[in-house]
């Protein structure tokens, strides 16, 4: 993992010996996120149903005394023995093609879900953190995006399970501030990469990462003029705990302001894995943004964040991760297939 911590960050002292509630902690940010709080000496317990998430992320971590494990869906109720003093909820399918895959599931999460997880909050008076996206932008009109942007999103759109069901999952989680209820924060966090990805998650990382790997084509969307912001994982972790523990309660972007486009990236990346893969162009999905950028100033202000991870360096971490494990996940899947 990356070492270097980004600039200004949380009171990290806030965690130790704290109990912390993660849900999606088997996902990929989840489980950086449960290493990180387990390092600051807080007790951690992990919840998820593992619809697209995976027991391994969080293999390190299951024989460490402060971690905990729960098999539950969060759009159930569900309960947590104990005091809590933080709720970070995560759960939600979280890649294009895993909410084109459980469409229902995501838009759940991000309502039933989100109740569920702000009633544990406030039931344990614990502070709560959501995990709101850049999706709620949609496809922005104003650049870069600045928390105070109030979005363009397609309503009836095949993303809309994800976009609607997370700008829903904001509304409640401010209802539980605004009332009193529980006192809750939102991050719009923009694309996050890293170790843990699935190679068939579908995200631009690491489809380019496997395709590149392999000597695939790697595929890019349209013309590849679209562009994305791309932070770091443990940047975003950071930010994460920089805003569970701040007092400014008005969402805050989390994001990586250099913004590259997605040829560019597909370009970075053969380079970095000196592949001999070609560049194969193929139709832009339905409603796919064509820009996404950060405003960062306000998490610059109110939490003293930034990232500092150079996407070289990023992606480098990323891919000695995926040249260990991609490989594992093909035999895997192609088990799978081959299963009668
Ligand atoms: P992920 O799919 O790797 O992790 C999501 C986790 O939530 C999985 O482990 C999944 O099994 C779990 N989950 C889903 N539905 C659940 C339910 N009903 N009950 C319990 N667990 C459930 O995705 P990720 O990239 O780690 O994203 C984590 C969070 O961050 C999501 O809320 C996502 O919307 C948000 N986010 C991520 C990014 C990004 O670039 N990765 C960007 C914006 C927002």
């Amino acid at each position: 993992m990356n070492t270097a911590q980004p600039r200004g960050t949380a009171a990290t002292s806030a965690f130790a010996r704290r109990t912390a509630v993660v849900t999606g902690a088997a996902g990929f940010i989840g489980s950086h996120l449960c290493e990180r709080l387990l390092d600051l000496g807080a007790k951690v317990v992990g919840v998820d149903n593992l619809l697209t998430g995976r027991l391994e992320n969080l293999s390190s971590l299951r024989s460490s005394e402060g971690f905990g494990f729960q098999t539950d869906d969060v759009s159930r109720p569900f309960a947590v023995a104990g005091p809590v003093d933080f709720v970070f909820h995560l759960a939600s399918p979280a890649s294009p093609l895993d909410y084109a895959r459980h469409p229902l599931a995501t838009l759940k999460v991000g309502a039933m879900g989100t109740l569920n997880t702000l009633e544990l909050a406030e039931v344990k008076r614990a502070r709560f953190l959501l995990a709101s996206t850049s999706e709620v932008y949609g496809d922005p009109l104003v650049h870069p995006q600045p928390e105070r942007y109030w979005g363009n999103v397609n309503p009836v759109g095949p993303r809309s399970v994800y976009d609607e069901a997370k700008r829903y999952a904001e509304a409640l989680t401010s209802c539980f501030q605004r009332s009193g209820d529980a006192s809750a924060r939102i991050v719009r966090i923009f694309n996050t990469y890293g170790p843990r990805m699935r190679a068939d998650d579908g995200r631009a990382v690491p489809a380019f990462i496997r395709q590149a790997l392999t000597g695939e084509p790697i595929t890019v969307a349209g013309d590849g003029s679209q562009t994305r912001s791309l932070c770091f994982v443990a940047d975003t972790i950071e930010g994460l705990l920089a805003a569970a523990t701040a007092e400014h309660t008005d969402p805050v972007n989390l994001g990586n302001p250099h913004e590259i486009t997605m040829l560019q990236l597909a370009e970075e990346i053969r380079a970095l894995t000196d592949s001999s893969s070609t560049i194969m162009f193929v139709p832009l999905p339905a409603d796919d943004p064509k820009r996404r950028c950060p405003d960062i100033a306000s998490a610059r202000a109110h939490l003293g964040w930034e990232p500092t991870t150079h996407l070289r360096d990023g992606l480098r971490q990323t891919l000695d991760w995926a040249e260990q494990h991609f490989p594992r996940e093909a035999a895997a899947a192609a088990t799978r297939r081959s299963a009668p």
